[in-house]
């Protein structure tokens, strides 16, 4: 039997720095360097630079290490999916998010108990990287961006074939597509390619070196066809094509250079009519990184934890479905999620 002096809260809590685990002396994606970061995954609100030891899978280290340089970390100790890292008497076990390239969920072991930390996840397919796994553990901590019961995520499939009916109805405009650079971009390419779209697409310049390294880092055997830097082609050139940007560079003087642009944004916020609206945008895709209601509802069956804190976003919702579920829930006050990420 498990050790009930040695329950979850007695030894894993929120700080100012973010998520500690006593045990192992670690922060879990935290806000601000420490000593030891275990970094699920390599957006910036949950990768930061400058901690002392970094612990992540592989592909997260690469992805840090590209874009902080040498402030990645002091050490940075890579851990594939499914490998056990020992550590002052935890079992740490970094397993698939399936929420960008490299993605983890964090499994503590702890004098006998399970604890899972999600990191940000979603269960949908995604042809860029491996697959969510559910684990079953005592205690789960889950991320909230979509947890209300509106946010129903549609299939991909159908949003990208909208930004393909767009392409065919406008020939002497561009469509141009803000995505986030870690993963939303990579995914719409590949989404483009799987549904036969077999152009160069073109792309803003902050956007190609990750697109790169997620082409280099091709474990996955994802082919992204051709890609090419938008910067210096002509304008005609681009009339009836695919451009890229980061979600930023929407509103640009850097947009000038295109024709008569069809504004697209890929993001699951595109759900909610007045977000697109306000930002002028006239094509919304609903594509999402993260879990919509029904994913995270369908993971805490997945998982059986008899414990769930809910973390990074609409906490209220899923504590309240956890605990009609028999669930012990409560919402973890963790700051320093940018929700925009996504
Ligand atoms: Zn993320
Ligand atoms: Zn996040």
């Amino acid at each position: 039997m498990t050790n009930s002096a040695a329950r979850p809260e007695s030894w894993l809590r929120v700080t100012s720095a973010g998520l500690y685990c006593e045990p192992g002396d670690l922060y879990i994606d935290p806000m601000r360097p420490v000593a030891r970061a275990v970094i699920t995954h390599g957006h910036g609100d949950h990768a930061r630079p400058g901690n002392e030891h970094v612990l992540a899978t592989p592909e997260t280290i690469a992805i840090m290490r590209q874009r902080f340089g040498e402030l990645a970390g002091g050490t940075l100790q890579a851990a594939r999916y499914g490998e056990q890292v020992a550590m002052d008497g935890l079992s740490l076990t970094l397993v698939p998010a399936g929420h960008v390239l490299g993605s983890a969920q964090l499994v503590i072991e702890y004098q006998g108990y399970r604890v899972v930390v999600s990191g940000d996840y979603k269960r949908r397919p995604d042809p860029t990287c491996a697959p969510f796994q559910p684990q079953r553990c005592d205690l789960f901590v889950t991320e909230a961006t979509f947890a209300l019961p509106v946010f129903r995520h549609p299939p991909d499939g159908r949003e990208i074939e909208k930004l393909l009916h767009s392409l065919r109805l406008y020939p002497e405009r561009c469509q141009l597509v803000g995505v986030y650079a870690l993963g939303k971009c990579q995914r719409v390419i590949a989404l483009l390619r799987a549904a036969g779209y077999g152009e160069p697409v073109y792309m803003h310049g902050a956007l190609l070196g990750l697109t790169e390294l997620y082409q280099s880092l091709g474990s996955l055997g994802v082919d992204l066809g051709p890609v090419r830097l938008a910067t210096g082609v002509a304008r005609d050139e681009l009339r009836g094509k695919i451009v890229l940007a980061p979600p930023t560079a929407l509103a640009d003087r850097w947009t000038r250079r295109l024709p008569d642009p069809v504004i697209a944004l890929a993001s699951g916020w595109m759900r909610v009519k007045q977000r697109a609206k306000a930002r002028g945008i006239e094509l919304p895709l609903v594509i999402s990184d993260h879990a919509d209601w029904d994913e995270l509802t369908q993971t805490l069956d997945d998982v059986g934890a008899p414990e769930i804190w809910v973390t990074h976003g609409r906490e209220e919702a899923l504590v309240h479905y956890a605990t009609q579920q028999g669930c012990a829930a409560r919402a973890l006050q963790l700051t320093g999620f940018d929700e925009e990420e996504e």
